[in-house]
C-alpha cells in the first residue's frame, strides 16, 4: 500500500487513500476502465485486505482462444473498487474511470499458493463477467520484473457455459457502461460524473436548453446487465434544478419557471448545495417526481 499512498496527492485526487483492511476476509472483484495515457481495465481481485491489480491493455475476452496482457500493479485499498470519476490531469492515471464490472470471485485452491506459482484459477460472479478465468504468469524473455508491480501475466477464459466466440467474445465492446452510473469512460470525461463535478469549481452553469431531463422510456424487458434502480412511475412532472451560490432554480422540460411553485424542493436542495459547498452545479435530472 505504500506504493500505492507514494504515487498519489490525496489532496487533488478524490481516489481514496491507501489503508490495508485487517480481519475482514472477503473475495470483492471489480474491473475499472481507465483513460489514462492509454485505455486500460484495471482487473481487481481483493485478498488479505487489499485489491490484487492488474493493468489489462484489451480489456477480459470471454474467448478460451485469446490470452490478454495483464501488467500487476501496486495493490489498491480495498475502498477503491467504487472509485469512478475523473482523476485530475498532471496527477498519478490522470484521466476519466468507470466501474465496467463489480461482484465476486472465488480462487480455485489456494490463491497464495497460485501467486507465488504464478497461476491463478478462479471463477467471476459480476454482473457482466461470469465464470473460470485464469492469470498466468509470463515467464522468460521478459525483461519484466518475475513478481509484484510490472510483472507480466495472461488473462484467459476457461472453458465452461460462459465462454462465447466471435462479436459475442468482446463484453467491453458490447457493455461499455459503468455498472454504477450507466456512463461511458469518456461520458465522465466530459464532466459528466458527480466526482467530475466536484472538480469543476471554474466551469460556466450551463444554459437551460442544452440539458434535457431523463424520461421514462417504454422496452420489452428488464435490462440484462448492469446497475438499474426501479420506481413506480407516478403521474406527475419532471423539473431540472440548477444550483448558483447556495440558490436553487427549477424548470419544467419546457423551460418554465418552476422554483416558486416547489419551494420545499427548492429549499432542499439550496440546503443540499451548502453542504457539498465544492460542487457548484450537480447535473441534476432528479426529480421530486417521476416523469410523464
Ligand atoms: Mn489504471
Amino acid at each position: 500500500m505504500k506504493a500505492y499512498n507514494a504515487k498519489r496527492d490525496f489532496d487533488i485526487t478524490l481516489e481514496p487513500p491507501g489503508k490495508t483492511r485487517r480481519g475482514k476476509a472477503g473475495f470483492a472483484y471489480v474491473i475499472q476502465q481507465h483513460d489514462a495515457t492509454r485505455m486500460h481495465f484495471d482487473f481487481r481481485l481483493e485478498l488479505d485486505g487489499v485489491l490484487l491489480s492488474w493493468a489489462v491493455p484489451k480489456g477480459p475476452s470471454l474467448s478460451v482462444h485469446e490470452q490478454r496482457l495483464a501488467v500487476q500493479t501496486e495493490d489498491h485499498p480495498l475502498d477503491y473498487r467504487h472509485f469512478e470519476g475523473e482523476i485530475p490531469h498532471g496527477e498519478y492515471g490522470g484521466g476519466p474511470v468507470i466501474v465496467w464490472d463489480r461482484g465476486t470471485w472465488q480462487p480455485e485452491g489456494d490463491p497464495h499458493h497460485g501467486l507465488d506459482k504464478g497461476h491463478l484459477s478462479f471463477v467471476i460472479d459480476g454482473e457482466k463477467l461470469q465464470g473460470r478465468f485464469q492469470l498466468l504468469r509470463v515467464r522468460g524473455r521478459s525483461k519484466a520484473p518475475e513478481r509484484g508491480p510490472k510483472s507480466q501475466w495472461l488473462l484467459v477464459k476457461r472453458d465452461d457455459e460462459h465462454a462465447r466466440s466471435g462479436a459475442d467474445a468482446e463484453p467491453t465492446q458490447r457493455l461499455p457502461r459503468s455498472v454504477i452510473s450507466g456512463k461511458t469512460v469518456q461520458q465522465i470525461g466530459n464532466g459528466a460524473g458527480d466526482a467530475a463535478c466536484d472538480k469543476t469549481d471554474d466551469a460556466p452553469m450551463p444554459s437551460l436548453d442544452s440539458i434535457e431531463p431523463q424520461l421514462a422510456q417504454w422496452v420489452d424487458g428488464l435490462p440484462r446487465a448492469g446497475h438499474y434502480r426501479y420506481e413506480i412511475k407516478f403521474d406527475r412532472y419532471r423539473v431540472l434544478a440548477m444550483i448558483d451560490g447556495g440558490r436553487a432554480q427549477l424548470h419544467s422540460r419546457n423551460g418554465l419557471d418552476w422554483t416558486t411553485h416547489v419551494p420545499a424542493v427548492r429549499d432542499a436542495l439550496a440546503k443540499h448545495s451548502a453542504s457539498t459547498s465544492r460542487r457548484r452545479w450537480p447535473i441534476s435530472s432528479r426529480s421530486a417526481t417521476s416523469p410523464r
